[in-house]
């Protein structure tokens, strides 16, 4: 299977090639020529296997230019070897809410406590194996703009790893301060971190920037280095993802949840770049029987707005949420949508793309727009909505959850209420612990408004809730700060040459 540019028809890859480079050199984003379909009996086939297996099962059905020895290799180091507190990397957590019935899928068990390990503990080794195929010999440098996890969780799979450099951009006041003392005290040799001043779209486009100035890659490459991301604009993050949601109707279906052939389910996404929902919607493309897919944002509600009337506008005011991650007015993946949903038509995205860089805005055909809706419920709340489901589900169902999950039950009650469907089982996307955003929480809870100590109120929220602190949350408090540097959005191209040593040579 080959991959094509979002922006170019004529561009055809390997997997390897896509994953290796990230982003096509026109700024367009790799997705697979088709996708690969999966029966019911595919899906009852999967059901007895671990998590693993299931990961090599869909991995396979894309990665045509790996053996099975490496795939097999790939999502065993990365789903096996105890990264994860649980046996299963995705479990759910039933809740009956009212009148319906949620499965809270948690993807946050891994070594950073939010979804971005499901992907990025795969990565490293998906990377490593393509630049082995393509033949590089290069040392790859991965640059990562992040609102908060992906930094992390992509420092974190990557440090140490031969071959590689990982540098990553976050918003200096746009993540919350677990997330920034989680990357400022990481640890590896290969590892550097730079708070931007700016936001997160600052410091995306600033990186999408750098990953296609010819210059800048020319030095690379004669420096025998080459950019690639670890951002979900690269398929090898977005196929990992891919899986969790195969993985957990199986795990419905074992559980007997799900008892029908072709019995459909809702997913429920808060959603940020577009990533993470969009894997859901190919999960559905490819043979998963879902009905709607329930996008949910906070303030920053650009998606809402375009799902409901086809006019993307990025020209609103940015707001600073308590959930940060979700901090987005660019969403990149929302690209690979619209690819999908206009039949390939790449000369047309390139088109809405350019208007976008241009303008700052888009509409797209009717034929789209009702292709969006038949596909996507979109909703938004705000931070006092976040907390009051917080303290809701908290206090009915005694379960914690983190303020963008929250924003995702919110939207599914608006979704329920707007739609009288309460017969769907539906899956609930649970993207961080709530420990990520212990103060928030907190204060949600209990109204705590206090200035103690972050660490205090992460101890605080574990006594009022009698949830454990997960050990790599706890760990931090004794880790020492490694990173404090910062820059412009403007000056990131020095700090590549200067983190590369190219400006020194
Ligand atoms: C990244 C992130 C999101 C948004 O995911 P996208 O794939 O960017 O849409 C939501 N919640 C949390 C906790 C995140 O880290």
């Amino acid at each position: 299977m080959n991959y094509k540019s979002t922006r170019d028809n004529g561009v055809s890859v390997t997997a390897a090639q896509a994953i290796a480079q990230g982003i096509c050199g026109d700024g367009g984003l790799f997705v697979p020529e088709k996708l690969p379909r999966f029966s019911y009996s595919d899906l009852c086939g999967m059901q007895h296997l671990g998590y693993a297996e299931r990961a090599e099962r869909i991995l396979t059905a894309f990665l045509t230019d790996f053996t099975p020895e490496e795939i097999r290799d790939c999502v065993v180091k990365a789903y096996t070897g105890g990264k994860f507190d649980n046996d299963n990397p995705a479990p759910f957590t039933y809740l009956q809410n009212g009148k319906v019935n949620m499965y809270m899928l948690e993807l946050w068990h891994g070594p950073t406590c939010a979804f971005k390990d499901m992907a990025l503990q795969l990565l490293p080794h998906l990377l490593t194996k393509s630049l082995q195929k393509i033949k590089s010999g290069k040392t790859a440098v991965i640059l990562v703009a992040t609102s908060g996890d992906t930094g992390k969780a992509a420092l974190e799979g990557f440090k140490d790893v031969e071959g590689t450099k990982i540098l990553v951009f976050y918003p200096e006041n746009g993540v919350s301060p677990m997330q920034k003392r989680q990357m400022d005290t990481q640890e590896g040799g290969n590892v550097s971190v730079c708070a931007i001043e700016g936001n997160f779209d600052d410091a995306q486009t600033g990186v999408k920037k750098l990953f296609t100035d010819r210059e800048l890659n020319r030095l690379l490459e004669q420096n025998g280095m080459m950019f690639s991301s670890a951002n979900s604009i690269n398929w090898g993050r977005l196929l990992p993802q891919i899986v969790y949601y195969f993985s957990v109707y199986c795990d419905l279906m074992a559980h007997g949840e799900i008892d029908r052939e072709g019995e459909e389910i809702n997913i429920v996404v808060p959603t940020g770049n577009f990533g993470n929902i969009l894997a859901a919607y190919y999960a559905k493309k490819m043979g998963l029987p879902v009905k709607k897919l329930i996008c949910a944002s906070n303030a920053n509600n650009v998606l809402t707005e375009f799902l409901n009337t086809g006019v993307y506008n990025r020209s609103r005011p940015f707001h600073t949420t308590i959930s940060p991650s979700m901090d987005i007015l660019i969403s990149s993946n929302l690209e690979r949508l619209l690819y999908d949903l206009t039949g390939g038509d790449s000369a047309k995205v390139a088109g809405w793309m350019k208007e976008l860089a241009v303008s700052g805005k888009y509409r797209v055909d009717d034929a789209v727009l009702a292709r969006v809706q038949e596909q996507f419920f979109s909703g938004f709340c705000d931070d006092e909505a976040t907390k009051a489901t917080i303290k809701e589900i908290h206090n009915t169902e005694n379960y914690v959850c983190d303020t963008h999950t929250a924003v995702a039950v919110n939207v599914y009650h608006q979704y329920v209420a707007q739609t009288d469907d309460t017969e769907t089982p539906t899956v609930v996307v649970s993207t961080a612990s709530p420990y990520k955003f212990a103060g928030s929480v907190l204060n949600a809870i209990t109204g705590d408004a206090s200035a103690a100590s972050d660490f205090d109120k992460v101890k605080e929220l574990s006594v009022v809730t009698g949830t454990p602190i997960p050990a790599p949350i706890a760990g931090l408090e004794s880790k020492p700060v490694r990173f404090c540097g910062r820059c412009t959005a403007a000056a990131m191209q020095d700090t590549v040459l200067q983190i590369t040593g190219i400006a020194r040579k």
